[in-house]
Parts: C-alpha cells; structure tokens; sequence
C-alpha cells in the first residue's frame, strides 16, 4: 500500500522523547533494569489538596460539559496569577482559552496564527514538538541554532540572520528545555525590539516558571510593554504542580487572536476536562508550599547531578537557571556524537538519557539528563556512567 497519510507528515518524525518513555518501558517490560533521566517528568505526586478537589468534584457529578474557553473560576485564577506572578493584564472573559495540556495550547496556537508557508523562527536546541507541530499545520519552522558558547542565548544577530518576508511568529522558551537557561533581560529587549521592527508574533511557552534556581526571576514577554499586543502566553500545570498526567494547560493573549483559539479549542477538543479544571483551581488559588518545596528538592538534585556529570572524564555542565534538565556538554569525551553516547550509556550502564541532538541545531555534543528523579535514583546512574566510561579507558 502506498503512502495515503498527508503528504506534510513527510517532514515530521515520532516525538523523540516519547521514543525514550517507551524504550525504557519496553525494556523494563523485559526485565532489564533502567534508570530512567530520559523524558522529563516530576516524579513528585500532585499536591493532596488538588487531589482532592478533583476527587470531590467527580463524586459530586461535576462530569459534563463545561465552556469550551474553561470554566469561569479557573479562567478568574488565570487571570489572577497573570497578573500576579507575570505581571501580565488580561481580561478573564475574552483574553485566555483553557486546553488539556500546554502542548495542546502550543499546537491551538500555532494553528491560530500561522497559515501553511509561513515560518516560525524556533531557537535550537529546542523542545521536540516545537518544529513537529509546525510541520503538522504546513508551516515552516526554521531552526535558529544558538552557541553554546554563549550559553545558548538568543540574539538580534542570529534572529536577523534568519528572518525572511515569510516570518510569522517566533517561539521562545524559557526557562528552558534542553538548556535550562532563562531568558535575561538583555534577550527579552533584543526579542521585544526584533519583533516590533519585524512585525513578528511572540509564542511564549513558560510551563518551566516555577522551577527557577539562585533566586532567578522569571521573564515574561507578554509583560513588555511593545510586546503585550503580539504575545500568546503559554502554560500549563504539568511541571510546576506536578500534574502531567491531568493534561491542563491554557493560552492567554491579544483578545483577537484568543477569538480564533477559542474556535480552535471549540472545534478540536470541545473543553477541558471538567473535573480537572476543578483541580487547577485548587491548584492555583490554594497553598503554594508544595510548589516551593519541589524547587527546593529540584535544587538539591541539581546540585547532585552537576556535580556528578563534571566528575565523569571528559563532561562539562553548568548549572541550569532552571527546569530540571542538566545539558552536559560531551565533546571531549571521544564518542563519535551525541547518540552513541546515549546508546553506550544505556547499553554499559543502564542509564537512559536523551541525546542532545534530538533538540535540533546546537544539541549535538550535548546529551540531555532530567534530574526530577529521586537522589538515590540518580547517584546510582552517576556512579554507574563513571565506571563505564572509566572501564572504556
Ligand atoms: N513545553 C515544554 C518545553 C515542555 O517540556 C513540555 C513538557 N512535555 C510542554 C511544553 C508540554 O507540557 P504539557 O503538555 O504536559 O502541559
Ligand atoms: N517535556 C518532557 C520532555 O521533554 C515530556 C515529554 C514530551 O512531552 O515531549 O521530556
């Protein structure tokens, strides 16, 4: 049979991580033993009292239907904690759309702006999906490989050399995923100030705010003033509430382009999960002691894991500014690239982690290691990557 799927899946391969989850799964379903730092996930439980909102809201036949934008509390504590934590104004009635997952709000939202041809400029090494939902909507992503040199930061320079009259949007993530840096302020004036000459639309995905290190503050775009008219924010409660398999996230900017989302969300999915809003609420509007108790665990691991990488022969890695991720650069270790390193982890020590090279331009010579794993979990991946690089000599 020939191929009858879209021609556009051409470009578009499995999500890389997701690759990771299942071989770790597959294996393990084989008995072999893993330790798993590949895909990124907390290992922590939702907060109890989140649990229980939910809980309480399923038992009280709180299951149908909701308004596709979200339920109006929710949309209230969005509005809320925008303001709050992000010093972004929107109005809860007309400014935010509520979606299950912020890779659902990412996706709604390149489908509300980019029309097939159009380019998204997405800095690299960059999340997995960025580049495939892009593809998946006919829209070209053109990846901007930042240096690592300079602590993969983005600048005028390397938007300029890739802008074109096609440029529709940009998508800027931070803090973080692979690098685990956070945007400074100098970059969000570069961006802010590219973006109003070119006129260029702002994706903004922010689901790493919470998980910030050495008193780091988080900068959002949709917060400057030139940029709050071009900036769809994205969020979502998987990483900071621990809440990745409730699937809620959300989408907040201009009240014109949220009219066209709000269609997208009301013709793809209908509504978010009602029960699940409900624990969002209790999510945002309840104690944030679980949420600050996490950074602090995530610090202390990550302090364990940088350590540990910068002993092993020939590593380097910096510390991230957030996320969970540590991004140690191998180059000097003398492995053809970043996948055979990974492979050789994986076959000689047990230890899955994710080849930098999976992110795009620049990843390669880095291998990604999520560090929201237990510390014990992650001493004993250490300690066995350093004798197996030690037993290659
Ligand atoms: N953006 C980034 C950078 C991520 O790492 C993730 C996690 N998969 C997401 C978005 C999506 O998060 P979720 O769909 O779980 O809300
Ligand atoms: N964000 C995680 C990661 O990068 C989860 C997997 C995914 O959604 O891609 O590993």
């Amino acid at each position: 049979m020939g191929n009858r799927a879209a021609a556009r899946f051409g470009g578009v391969g499995k999500s890389a991580t997701y690759a990771v989850f299942d071989m770790v799964a597959q294996l393990r379903a084989q008995g072999v033993e893993v330790l798993d730092l590949g895909g990124g996930e907390p290992d922590f439980d939702t907060p109890a009292h989140v649990v229980d909102e939910a809980v309480g809201a399923l038992r009280e036949g709180f299951t149908h239907y909701t308004p596709s934008r979200g339920l109006p509390e929710l949309l209230d504590a969005i509005a809320e904690k925008l303001a709050k934590d992000n010093n972004i104004t929107v109005d809860a009635s007309t400014d935010i759309v509520v979606t299950p997952s912020a890779k659902h709000a990412l996706f709604a939202a390149l489908v509300t702006v980019l029309d097939p041809g159009d380019e998204l400029l997405v800095p690299t090494p960059s999340w997995v999906s960025y580049s495939a939902m892009a593809r998946l909507i006919g829209a070209h992503p053109v990846q901007v490989g930042l240096d690592a040199a300079n602590g993969f930061r983005i600048t005028r320079d390397l938007l300029e050399a890739h802008v074109s009259p096609r440029t529709k949007a940009l998508l800027v993530n931070s803090p973080n995923n692979p690098t685990g840096h956070c945007l400074t302020h100098e970059e969000a004036r570069a961006i802010s100030r590219f973006a109003t000459e070119h006129d260029v639309l702002l994706i903004a995905d922010e689901i790493y705010e919470k998980i910030l290190y050495d008193g780091r503050e988080h900068v959002s775009l949709g917060a400057l003033p030139c940029c709050a008219d071009r900036t769809l924010t994205i969020n979502g409660f998987s990483k900071g509430y621990a809440m990745t398999g409730w699937r809620l996230g959300y989408a907040a900017g201009p009240t014109d382009l949220m009219e066209q989302m709000l269609k997208v969300a009301q013709h793809t999915v209908g509504c978010t999960g009602s029960f699940v809003q409900r624990g969002g609420i209790a999510a945002l509007t309840g104690p944030q002691e679980p949420v600050r108790e996490m950074r602090e665990q995530y610090a202390r691991r990550r302090e364990l894991t940088v350590r540990g990488l910068n002993a092993l022969p020939g590593v380097r890695c910096s510390p991230p500014d957030g996320a969970f991720y540590a991004f140690a650069d191998i180059r000097a270790t003398g492995f053809a690239d970043a996948a055979s390193f990974a492979r050789f982890v994986l076959e000689r020590a047990g230890v899955a982690l994710m080849p930098g090279s999976a992110f795009g331009p620049g990843g390669e010579g880095f291998v990604r290691l999520s560090f929201a794993t237990s510390p014990e979990i992650l001493e004993a991946a250490l300690e066995r990557m350093g004798r197996a690089l030690a037993e290659r000599g």
